[in-house]
């Protein structure tokens, strides 16, 4: 009987046990759940608030408009972020054959080189700038291919061919600062593309517009294995917006040939505590059109010198000093022609 009941005993005591450490698994299990959740709501808020952060640069630039624009326009809704119409990879081809009417055929929206959505409200204006010379079959199928691509993207966009005329050697980087000082005559523009002429962009989730840092857009090329040339690369084609290009003092006009300007202003947004962004690997692809080195624009050798100079000349050699002569601006269809002569340097015009 004593047994019994000791065994009794013994089995309340464990039922007891059972009972009480249930109770502590239950608490324990309700005390994670909200310490978690208070994490990931934490953990939320702060990627909402990376992403405002990104789009804020967007968001201002829809205040001004609104407030600069009174017109119907301004009452339209705003595109959204990511277009409806993107398509991703494509397959890019070249046809011999192909002519200047026939992209303008392909293009009937696009106006003296401008084109704006009509559906909704672009959330940034952009121009694209393309420094030439000699280059026509490229242009074309650059035009051909840069055209639905941007309209794709639902983009406010006007393309600029900055067409360098004479003998001189060619000056990549003083043509685009004499692009983004002539586009401003003309438009407002919110982001300046600097892109190479034989470039042609192969995923239009590659977007064209401008971010919170100065963004460099070609991660692979099909003729380097689409990998990056080198760390800082900052060449071929990259977006900076109005203040970021104006904050470095532009480009350097002082790179004549071939090679290191790119490396000069990478070395400049450096300088001006900037960081170059990217965009993912698999959507920043290019085909590159196969040339030959052109004549008159030969390896520059000057360009490591003029390198290690930058801190001390940049102040001085950019946008506020490109001299130029303006031969002529003609509005084209398909892009606005700004031709230049830098054999001769008078006062900007
Ligand atoms: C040149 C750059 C060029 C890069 C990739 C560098 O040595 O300085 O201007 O973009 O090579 O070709």
């Amino acid at each position: 009987m004593a047994l019994s009941l000791y065994v009794f005993h013994l089995f309340y005591k464990f039922k007891v046990l059972v009972l009480v450490t249930l109770c502590l698994m239950v608490l324990w299990a309700t005390f994670s759940y909200f310490v978690d959740s208070r994490h990931e709501i934490s953990k939320a808020k702060s990627m909402v608030e990376d992403f405002r952060k990104v789009t804020s640069l967007e968001d201002s630039q829809k205040e001004e408009e609104i407030e600069s624009v009174p017109t119907v326009k301004s009452l339209q809704g705003h595109c959204p972020a990511l277009s409806p119409y993107l398509r991703g990879a494509s397959k890019l081809t070249f046809k011999a054959t192909l002519t200047l009417e026939e992209v303008q055929k392909e293009n009937p929206q696009v106006v003296k080189g401008r084109y704006h959505p009509t559906e909704c409200s672009a959330l940034q204006h952009v121009a694209i700038l393309i420094p030439h010379r000699n280059r026509e079959k490229h242009l074309l199928y650059l035009l051909e291919h840069l055209h639905p691509f941007l309209q794709r993207q639902q983009l406010d966009y006007g393309i600029y061919v900055i067409h360098q005329a004479g003998s001189t050697k060619f000056n990549r980087a003083k043509l685009l600062n004499v692009g983004y000082l002539e586009a401003l005559k003309e438009a407002n523009w919110d982001c300046f593309i600097f892109h190479d002429v034989d470039l042609v962009p192969e995923n239009d989730f590659n977007i064209y517009m401008c971010d919170r840092q100065p963004k460099h857009l070609v991660v692979g090329r099909n003729n380097t294995g689409y990998r990056l040339r080198y760390r800082g690369y900052f060449g071929g084609v990259t977006a900076l917006t109005r203040d970021q290009f104006s904050k470095v003092n532009g480009f350097s006009n002082k790179y004549w040939g071939w090679g290191g300007e790119d490396d000069d202003l990478r070395i400049r947004v450096e300088m001006q505590k900037m960081r170059v962004v990217r965009p993912s690997a698999d959507v920043a692809r290019y085909t590159m059109i196969f040339h030959k080195r052109d004549h008159g624009n030969e390896e520059n050798g000057e360009r490591m010198k003029l390198l290690r100079q930058v801190s001390r000349t940049w102040k001085t050699d950019g946008l506020n000093s490109c001299s130029y002569k303006l031969l002529s601006v003609e509005h084209n269809p398909l892009y606005v022609n700004i031709t230049v002569d830098f054999s001769t340097q008078p006062k900007i015009s």
